[in-house]
């Protein structure tokens, strides 16, 4: 691990002050293109999350915050979305440099960032609530308020946006927030909070702790001071969040991993097709939860689909991130690389066939970094582990079938359910299908594309809650129903 001269330092935001842990143990933020250390960042203990917890807690009930008119909170989120356009580059380049994508992908996340304050802003703004025609004399309705405390957990894929998907909504909802980054992304997190400060979010109001899950996040989910956990993450972890959840019942909003099949139907434009499933894979090295990682393909194209697809694939510029014409960058850290390429080896021995790639790239300037070649497995089972499990990387499997029929019982034949999507020119049968598959976000002729007036989030194992559009909000908001005797008289039901 080399070191660089200019290591950032990275400091915690709580009530309004740049902090340190006391905690001696620090944590090397480095960038996965070249094992340089490019930051450290602080690992708060359970005590100083707690008290993080405590000043969101009396910052929500001083009311400084949610007290404000929604047009107050509204102008204070699009000056952070001026501030996140007006520092693109600047962002660009950290999240490159943290998280290993590539400057293209980076360029997107922050601009998506900007758009997403902006549609909070102006969602919070626009009529809410409900009347109900209950009978005479009341008049009952329902009105939105902030939960409370919002505790928000984020993972290492998307560093700003996952962020900012959270951030955005709970703070237009008028709740303060716990915000924790992941460990080895906490770069442009901290320049968020940076952007908070100076268009001057008021002191308590948006906190940020850095450190460990099993210690920050676990202790987020446990404190029956926080009012909803937000969790963006694997499965595995989600779980446990449920689990510590509990003790306070508080609300949690889960998006989690996925397995998710991309169709494809013989009568597909193909060349768009393959596109789009090279897209749908490859895009962020496979480190996408709603990652096109099963590729389903009618029997009569399977064969010309293949060739075709691994002839692309070939093609495609692994490198790093900020280099010109790099087209897919680095894997994230050691031990997503070492995940990956177990995985690589498992679908091996579970007698796949390797149709290319499988090896860690170390060569033409790539050595100093985590590198892996596009990956693709054909001849696979159901069962294999390789078709069952995320493996979050650039490796994508392809699987054979006969009919709509086997195509919807293969793209079902897994515990997620986050995304999926069907390429065909028969509109009838491509709906037809997409109806049948049991997944949050699904496109027809098409992968990837996101936005923010859209519901984000997954059905089974993929996760509970929606991120974005108008549901995003909903998470960060209870529903209070308000009666109103209109004839103020004794109700009359004891004699005496
Ligand atoms: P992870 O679950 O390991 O970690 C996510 C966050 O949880 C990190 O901040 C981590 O520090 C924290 N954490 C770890 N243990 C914890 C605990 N016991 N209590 C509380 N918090 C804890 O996930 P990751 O490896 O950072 O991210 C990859 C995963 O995220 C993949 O499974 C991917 O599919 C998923 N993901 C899902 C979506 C979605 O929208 N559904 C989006 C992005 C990523």
């Amino acid at each position: 691990m080399t070191v660089t001269t200019n290591v950032m330092k990275l400091k915690m935001y709580i009530n309004g002050e740049w902090r340190n842990s006391s905690n001696a143990d620090i944590n090397e933020v480095i960038n996965p293109a070249t094992k340089e250390v490019i930051a450290t960042a602080p690992r708060a203990t359970k005590e100083e999350t707690e008290e993080t917890i405590q000043v969101a807690k009396d910052a929500f009930e001083s009311g400084v915050w949610s007290g404000l008119s929604a047009q107050e909170r509204a102008q204070f989120l699009f000056k952070i979305a001026d501030k996140i356009d007006e520092k693109q580059d600047e962002l660009v380049e950290l999240e490159v440099k943290d998280n290993g994508k590539t400057k293209a992908e980076a360029g997107f996340d922050v601009s998506d960032a900007a758009t997403c304050f902006r549609y909070y802003a102006g969602l919070i703004t626009k009529p809410d609530g409900e009347t109900y025609h209950v009978p005479e004399p009341v008049q009952a309705m329902v009105v939105r308020e902030p939960v409370g405390v919002a505790g928000l957990i984020v993972p290492w894929n998307f560093p700003l946006l996952m962020s900012v998907w959270k951030i955005a909504p709970a703070l237009a909802a008028g709740n303060t927030i716990v915000f924790k980054p992941a460990e080895i992304t906490p770069v442009t997190a901290m320049k968020l909070f940076e952007i908070l400060e100076e268009v001057g979010i008021p002191k308590g109001v948006a906190n940020m702790v850095m450190g460990k899950g099993s210690v920050v996040g676990q202790t987020i989910a446990e404190s029956k001071d926080v009012d909803i956990v937000s969790f963006t993450g694997s499965t595995e972890v989600g779980r446990r969040i449920m689990q510590a959840s509990s003790g306070n019942l508080k609300k949690i909003s889960l998006e989690l991993g996925g397995k998710s099949p991309n169709i494809i139907f013989a009568d597909a434009d193909f060349e768009t097709a393959v596109d789009y499933a090279l897209f749908g894979i490859f895009f962020g090295a496979g480190q996408v939860c709603s990652a096109g990682s099963r590729i389903l393909v009618e029997e009569s194209i399977h064969e010309k689909f293949v060739e075709r697809f691994v002839e692309r694939a070939k093609q495609i510029k692994v490198g790093p991130g900020m280099q010109e014409g790099v087209e897919v960058g680095a894997i994230v850290s050691q031990d997503q690389l070492e995940s990956i390429l177990e995985y690589i080896e498992i679908g091996k021995k579970e007698g796949a066939t390797l149709a290319l790639g499988g090896n860690r790239l170390t060569e033409n300037g790539l050595e100093n970094g985590y590198f892996i070649e596009p990956t693709i497995f054909t001849n696979v089972t159901p069962k294999m582990r390789i078709v069952q499990e995320e493996i979050f990387g650039p490796v994508a499997v392809i699987q054979k079938f006969k009919d709509e029929a086997e195509a919807v019982k293969l793209a079902n034949d897994t515990d997620f359910g986050l995304a999926g999507a069907v390429f065909s020119q028969d509109g009838a049968k491509a709906l037809r299908v997409i109806k049948k598959v049991r997944s949050g976000i699904t496109w027809v002729n098409a992968y990837h594309p996101t936005y923010v007036e859209a519901p984000w989030g997954g059905y089974k194992q993929s996760g509970i809650g929606r991120s974005l559009g108008t549901y995003g909000l909903d998470d960060f908001q209870e529903i209070k129903q308000i009666n109103i005797n209109l004839a103020v008289e004794p109700v009359g039901w004891f004699s005496n």
